[in-house]
């Protein structure tokens, strides 16, 4: 065995060997020939070496040359580039530049939106309005029909506004004509006599419109030789309650007399106190005879007027102080007074203020001169329309206080005025007197206020003496007095 194993084993390394000597063998070969393939590239490098030196250096040269063109290539796409910037910043403007144009243009767009939508309202109104033109148009068109249709009614109206006019004018005449036989009725003197109020007292008591009771209170019964009640009659009495108003409801038919072309008198007579300024002038709540006579005067004017009358009002204030006359407008002494042309109340309320602020000057340098002075305000109305014509004055006088009927017992000053307040008062009385008793001789230059009236209370004048009383038997003989002067006046009138 041990034997087979040698053989085996040495049979093994026979191959073995073998194989080794033929790996050698082919491994000498291959390196053989490789060395004999490197010596034959060898020879063919060397060979080509020159022509690689060429090309080597061909290469280099275009290389180089590939250079220069690349940078040259650079340097112009870098130029390219930098005109390719400035372009896009020209264009980044230009866009910017278009965008605020587009911004603009954007506006605009929208404003053009708005007007265009305005215009469409306006279109809308337009059209309205010439529908509206329309039927305006129409209804001018009707309208001038019915002015057409109008003016013939008018001028038939015309013709009865003639015929109207005329009997207008009839009708005022036959109203005048009337007046002044209603004025003829009541005479061309009446009486009236108004109370003073704020008195408790029943010294005075009314017996219907026209009598008045008077009980003399007991402390006087034996000082006048008088019954204990005595009773007066005039054409109206107004109690204490009578108003301005009811005053000027009763005399003013006498002022429509002037108007009418009679002159006429007012006169307010009484004690000091006693109410005749209140009566004549009132104040600005309740207005007076004057101003109330002033306003119906021109509201008649203004009738007159539209019937065709051309007129003028003039007006005067006039003060009689210790028998001497003073026009209370110039404030200088007169023997008549200065009428001014007046347009309106307003012209009259002027003058009527500048001569009270003469008149208080006055005052304060001799005391209470309204009350020992006449005061007449005058009013003359001329007019004239066709053949007529008339010139008549409204005299409304606030007389001096009639209390002064003691003369012995005042002196100075005083003394002067009472004789001259006196004087007047009674030669008032007996102008009265004469004129309606139709006596050939008036004594009306026994004082310088019927010297000024006298004119205005002859002829067809009318005369109104309102006596005003105080019912307070403090006052009884004062009052006892005006009521005996208004009895003397009012009894002329029935020696007619
Ligand atoms: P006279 O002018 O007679 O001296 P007044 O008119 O000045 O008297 O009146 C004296 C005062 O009595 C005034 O304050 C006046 O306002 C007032 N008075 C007179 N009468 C009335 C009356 N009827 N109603 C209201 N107040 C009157
Ligand atoms: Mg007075």
């Amino acid at each position: 065995m041990e034997k087979e194993l040698k053989d085996i084993r040495a049979y093994h390394l026979k191959v073995i060997e073998d194989k080794l000597i033929e790996l050698i063998t082919h491994k000498n070969r291959i390196l053989a020939a490789q060395s004999e393939e490197i010596g034959e590239f060898k020879k063919s490098f060397d060979e080509f070496k020159p022509l690689t030196q060429v090309i080597q250096k061909t290469t280099r040269e275009c290389l180089q040359e590939f250079q220069s063109k690349l940078d040259e290539a650079d340097r112009q796409a870098i130029q390219q580039f930098h005109q390719q910037q400035d372009q896009l910043e020209y264009h980044a403007n230009r866009l910017n530049q278009q965008q605020s144009q587009m911004q603009m243009i954007q506006e605009l767009f929208e404003q053009q939106t708005k007007q265009r939508f305005q215009i469409a309202e306006m279109q809308k109104a337009k059209e309205r309005m010439l529908n509206e033109l329309q039927q305006t148009k129409e209804e001018l068109e009707q309208k001038k029909f019915l002015k057409q249709q109008l003016m013939n009614n008018f001028k038939l109206s015309q013709q009865q506004q003639i015929q109207l006019q005329q009997e207008l004018k009839d009708t005022e005449h036959q109203k005048r004509y009337w007046n002044n036989l209603l004025q003829e009725a009541k005479g061309n003197i009446r009486v009236y006599c108004r109370i003073r109020p704020n008195s408790q007292e029943d010294m005075l008591l009314l017996n219907g419109e026209c009598t008045l009771v008077l009980r003399v209170p007991e402390r006087f019964l034996k000082s006048t030789n008088c019954q204990k009640e005595s009773s007066f009659n005039f054409e109206h009495i107004f109690n204490q309650e009578a108003d301005q108003q009811e005053i000027y409801n009763e005399l003013s038919d006498l002022v429509q007399n002037v108007v009418d072309g009679h002159n006429v008198c007012i006169f307010a007579y009484g004690q000091t106190g006693s109410g005749k300024t209140y009566t004549m002038q009132g104040d600005d709540y309740n207005k007076g005879v004057i101003p109330r006579a002033v306003e119906q005067i021109f509201q008649e004017r203004q009738g007159m007027l539209e019937l065709g009358w051309q007129t003028s009002i003039r007006v005067g204030f006039q003060e009689i102080y210790n028998e001497q006359s003073r026009d209370l407008i110039t404030n200088q002494k007169c023997d008549e007074v200065k009428l001014l042309d007046v347009k309106d109340i307003f012209e009259v309320a002027e003058h009527f203020n500048t001569a009270k602020k003469n008149r208080q000057v006055a005052e304060t340098l001799s005391n209470e001169v309204s009350s020992r002075s006449h005061f007449i305000f005058q009013l003359n109305l001329q007019g004239h329309l066709g053949d007529k014509q008339i010139n008549s004055t409204l005299n409304l006088i606030d007389l001096a206080g009639s209390e002064r009927a003691n003369v012995a017992k005042t002196e100075g000053d005083r003394f002067t005025e009472t004789k001259a307040i006196n004087k007047s008062l009674s030669a008032l009385g007996d102008v009265f007197n004469a004129l309606y008793t139709k006596q050939q001789h008036v004594p009306f230059r026994n004082s310088k206020l019927t010297f000024s009236l006298y004119k205005y209370m002859e002829g067809s004048s009318k005369t109104l003496m309102m006596v005003n009383i105080s019912s307070r038997s403090e006052d009884f003989q004062q009052t006892l007095a005006s009521l005996r002067f208004a009895e003397k006046v009012k009894s002329c009138q029935i020696k007619k």
